[in-house]
């Protein structure tokens, strides 16, 4: 059953996931909430006014967050949704197999469900890979196969070694691509002078269906998406937030795993902003802060699983460029930690100098 909250419900919610990319997110949720409705209106025998469908174009830089808004969108949402990239199809010897497997996986998350799976999220990565380079030819025959199942049809699905026949007329498919050269082609289009003082995301949210066909996809399948989203390459404070902000940040996903050893983590400001800057310069958008923390994490998950009565350790800006370990706080000071098993612990429990004495205050 799908939840069909209003957008700004969806948007709401989004955020619990997603930093920033405010206008991506409103377009979106806006998109699948009409998305849905119209499935909707469709199956309660609706009026003959034939509401078409509108796939979606996200584009924006590695690691701004395409495929999290979609999974997260997925979830919130609670509709069947599978991924596919079309590197893969490219490279594929049997393209239109390549092309069928999305519906197939959707009959998989459905276990063999047509109905469900008829009104599941395709979400289509690196579309711009299919021409780019060596792949333009190749590429578009893909995307001419492919225009039929993206605007709706019956196809046949061989799934469980049966033929299904699957209405993709209600699947939503969203395409995302990084598109570099495509704020180049814009600029040109609009002309250098009115262009020279925006940045690449202002750039491209006046993208027309002409300049994707200058970039050398088909108009025929852009035509078929005809909603937009263009995400923001994430900043230094978008990266901080993403850190330690979001549900299952990358921080609380450590602090998860450093617990099953009864071990807390803290991360001081300084080493946040660290991680940042480090990741920035990475250019893979939040995808590098995990490249930054796996660094020196692995060497701290495997260290701590050999250490007694470690408590906490604390992550300073030298620890995330591997020039100190982490400060160790321990619950029992390590001197001491050697000297204490040598008392026994009757002796030291209560002081021989106390009211009640002890053994050895008896008699003084
Ligand atoms: P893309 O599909 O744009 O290349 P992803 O959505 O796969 O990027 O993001 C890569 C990683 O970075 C994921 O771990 C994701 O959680 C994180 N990430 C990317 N963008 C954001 C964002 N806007 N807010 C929070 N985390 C993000």
């Amino acid at each position: 059953m799908i939840n069909l909250y209003t957008p700004s419900e969806i948007v709401g919610k989004l955020d619990e996931y997603v930093i920033g990319q405010d206008d991506a997110k409103r377009v979106l949720a806006v998109a699948v909430y009409n998305h849905y409705k119209r499935v909707q209106f469709a199956q309660a025998g609706g009026s003959d006014v034939e509401v078409k469908k509108s796939n979606i174009m996200m584009l924006g830089p590695t690691g701004s967050g395409k495929t999290l808004i979609v999974t997260s969108l997925a979830k919130i949402l609670n509709t069947t949704f599978v991924t596919a990239d079309a590197t893969a199809i490219v490279a594929s010897d049997n393209i239109s197999d390549e092309i069928n497997k999305m519906l197939v996986k959707l009959l998989d998350k459905t276990n063999g469900d047509v109905h469900a799976a008829e009104m599941g999220i395709v979400f289509l990565d690196e579309i711009d890979k299919l021409v780019t380079g060596v792949n333009r030819l190749k590429g578009e025959s893909i995307q001419q196969i492919m225009l039929k199942i993206v605007e709706g049809t019956i196809a046949d699905v061989v799934y469980n070694g049966q033929t299904v026949k699957m209405n993709t007329n209600n699947i939503l498919f969203i395409c995302g691509g990084a598109f570099v050269d495509l704020p180049g082609i814009v600029r040109t289009r609009m002309g250098e002078r009115d262009t020279i003082l925006l940045s690449d995301f202002d750039v491209l949210k006046q993208v027309v269906a002409d300049d994707f066909a200058t970039f050398g996809m088909i108009p025929e399948f852009c035509g078929r998406f005809p909603m937009v989203v263009v995400l923001q390459a994430l900043n230094h404070a978008a990266l901080k937030e993403a850190l330690v902000k979001p549900k299952n940040s990358l921080i609380s996903q450590y602090e998860k795993m450093l617990a099953v050893e009864n071990v807390a983590v803290e991360f001081n400001e300084a080493s946040i902003d660290k991680i940042a800057e480090i990741a920035e310069k990475l250019q893979t958008g939040a995808r590098g802060l995990r490249t930054v923390c796996e660094r020196f994490m692995t060497q701290i998950m495997y260290d701590i699983p050999n250490e007694k009565n470690l408590k906490k350790i604390t992550i300073t800006p030298e620890v995330v460029t591997g020039d100190a370990k982490p400060i160790y706080h321990y619950s029992v000071s390590q001197a001491s930690n050697e000297l204490v098993p040598l008392t026994p612990l009757s002796l030291r429990e209560t002081s021989p100098y106390s009211e009640e004495g002890g053994d050895l205050g008896k008699g003084y």
